[in-house]
């Protein structure tokens, strides 16, 4: 496993931290004191794609693999992370938000047939207007329990008719299409799951409301609601063949095990802002009269700096392992539930240590700790992946999301 970085992917990092600190961190901090996201034809976005940012990391849709060098190592998921990582440092939610394939776009790369490939994803190779996509699991009853969705799918001639609710859909109000992972038969349990992808002017398809939340404000999540939904037959995920093979649960986990390196790279760069903004008031404020408390902030700063860069080493190599396109459930998973956990844990550190300053809602670190819990909800809670974990390593059972 390589752990250096190609002088072209530390440019891009540059670029993005550049990036972070003029635009994603600013834009970030005023959809926070909105309490909404940016809206979708807000000109930072054409920008970002201007600059070759985008959201998500299916690369180029059309003969990604095939055009590639074989004598070339994959690095798509690494690249993936290392962005993750220096975006979500300046700001979570507006990484979340750029426009791209994004969380809808893995699924199509991962479970789509080449026709599927070419009609879903190409549209983000045209960067004069910004897309998006969604990825659309939970439902208001099932969140970790996966095989309790109740979206139900019927055929009727050659469509799918998709009925029921989603909840929590990122991106899912402004996104040019959705991955709606449905039911064929809840009497099969995992086994009835299927993924159909609905395309935004679907009038079957409408956006019950965006969700408040507690932090990550500039990531817009929706409700959904599916009514009479009629989906092309050959809008399924893998098409007939992987009907047949009821790829659908299975196909969701194989992209979690993608997309959850990724959340962890997040979660790192989130727990490092939450330390240097920590240093920051330490340097400020403890001068030679407080220097013990210097001192002991100090030391549980370098406890959670060393925590921080073994969770960026787990996150690297569940990367590795997928862009090697070998099983990586167990790293992916422990890589999530550590970071996640590393990142709340520096926030926390942060807000203790800064004291009363640090509820002030003025200061970044306040912000952090409120967007930092979600890092260990999403894709899977960090007792989901712990569960998982347990399951693989020492044969514990689990049925939820992920296990
Ligand atoms: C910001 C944000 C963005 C999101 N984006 C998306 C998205 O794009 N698409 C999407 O489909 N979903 C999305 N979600 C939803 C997310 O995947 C779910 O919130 C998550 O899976 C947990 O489900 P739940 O909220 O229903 O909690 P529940 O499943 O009800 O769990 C509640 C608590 O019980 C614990 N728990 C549950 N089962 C067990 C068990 N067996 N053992 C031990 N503990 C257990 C959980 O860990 C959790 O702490 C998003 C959520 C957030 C917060």
């Amino acid at each position: 496993m390589d752990l250096s970085l190609d002088p072209r992917l530390d440019n891009l990092r540059r670029m993005v931290g550049w990036l972070g600190k003029e635009k994603l961190r600013p834009l970030g901090l005023e959809a926070d004191a909105q309490g909404a996201p940016l809206p979708p034809d807000h000109p930072f976005f054409k920008e970002s794609l201007k600059m070759g940012l985008t959201g998500g990391f299916v690369g180029k849709a059309r003969g990604d693999d095939e055009a590639r060098d074989p004598k070339r190592p994959r690095k798509r998921v690494r690249k993936a992370v290392v962005m993750a990582d220096e975006a979500a440092y300046w700001d979570r939610g507006m990484a979340t938000s750029l426009p791209g394939p994004g969380l809808g776009g893995a699924p199509v790369a991962m479970m789509g047939t080449e026709d599927q490939k070419r009609r879903f994803l190409t549209r983000f190779e045209d960067t004069s207007t910004p897309r998006w996509s969604g990825f659309a699991m939970s439902e208001p009853g099932a969140g970790s329990d996966v095989a309790a969705i109740s979206t139900r799918a019927r055929r009727d001639g050659d469509h799918w008719v998709v009925d029921g609710e989603k909840a929590f859909c990122s991106n899912g109000a402004r996104a040019s299409f959705v991955v709606v992972w449905a039911t064929v038969d809840p009497g099969l349990g995992r086994g009835g799951h299927r993924a159909f992808v609905v395309e935004r002017d679907n009038p079957g398809m409408r956006v019950a409301r965006i969700d408040k939340k507690m932090g990550l404000a500039a990531s817009e999540t929706a409700a959904l609601v599916f009514e009479g939904c009629r989906v092309p037959a050959e809008d399924m995920l893998g098409g007939e063949a992987a009907y047949q093979r009821d790829e659908g649960f299975k196909g969701a986990m194989r992209t979690f095990n993608m997309t959850r390196p990724m959340v962890a790279a997040m979660a790192v760069g989130m727990g490092r802002a939450a330390l240097d903004e920590t240093r920051r008031f330490v340097d400020e404020r403890f001068g030679a009269a407080s220097a013990h408390r210097r001192m002991r902030a100090m030391d549980r700063m370098a406890a959670m700096r060393r925590r921080l860069d073994s969770a960026r080493l787990l996150a690297w190599r569940a990367a590795w392992l997928a862009d090697e396109q070998r099983d990586n459930a167990v790293e992916s998973a422990m890589s999530k539930a550590y970071a996640a956990q590393g990142a709340l844990e520096a926030a926390s550190l942060g807000m203790d240590v800064l004291g009363e300053a640090g509820a002030a809602s003025d200061l970044l670190i306040e912000k952090l700790w409120r967007d930092v819990k979600a890092l260990d909800i999403v894709e899977g809670t960090g007792q989901i992946q712990r569960l998982l974990i347990a399951r693989r390593l020492v044969g514990y059972g689990a049925e939820e999301k992920g296990a």
